[in-house]
């Protein structure tokens, strides 16, 4: 019996040199790696009380909305910089690679409900922290952040402490 973390495809120096790149695609095109996936992340949040489920552009999209719908719940999409149709709100932050800004909707998220974040990887941990804030200024309490794999080397964790924080697969 294969594990989640036999599915990982790892593409050494990919986008640059000396990065080894983990890979979600073989993952998702073999339906025992995308079963094991979305499984475990049920499993993290099997003893979790919420409500919505949050994830970011694009992978977060593919790992979050099996999970809502399994859950029960509604998913709610964060973008990049002008995707979103009404009104948003915005943070800009730093990636492994670069900078971005992404967006929420200002309605998005209601005021004390209780939300999960969903997304395939950490790195830095950027991405989630800019999320974080944004779920905040709108009146949303994170109470999980769930992971497929975690980069641990990059000490992404660090940003998020005193937030329940879950990886399926850790790389040192
Ligand atoms: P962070 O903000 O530095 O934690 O970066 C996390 C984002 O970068 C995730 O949403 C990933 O999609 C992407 N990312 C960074 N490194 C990798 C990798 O090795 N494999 C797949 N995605 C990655």
């Amino acid at each position: 019996m294969k594990k989640l973390e036999d599915y990982v495809r790892s593409i050494p120096d990919f986008p640059e040199p000396g990065i080894i790149f983990r890979d979600v695609t073989s993952i998702l095109q073999d339906a025992d790696g995308l079963h094991l996936a979305i499984e475990g992340l049920m499993e993290s949040l099997k003893d979790v009380d919420y409500d919505v489920v949050v994830g970011p552009e694009s992978r977060g999209f593919i790992f979050g909305v099996p999970v809502a719908y399994e859950a029960g719940k509604g998913f709610v999409p964060v973008r990049k910089k002008g995707k979103l149709p009404c009104e948003t709100i915005s943070a800009e932050y730093d990636l492994e690679y670069g900078s971005a800004v992404i967006e929420m909707h200002k309605d998005s998220i209601q005021p004390g409900q209780k939300v999960v974040i969903i997304d395939d990887l950490i790195a830095t941990g950027g991405t989630i922290e800019a999320i974080i804030g944004l779920i905040e200024q709108l009146g949303g309490q994170v109470v999980k952040i769930c992971f497929v794999m975690e980069l641990a080397g990059l000490k992404g964790r660090e940003k998020l402490s005193g937030y329940d924080v879950e990886s399926l697969i850790t790389y040192e």
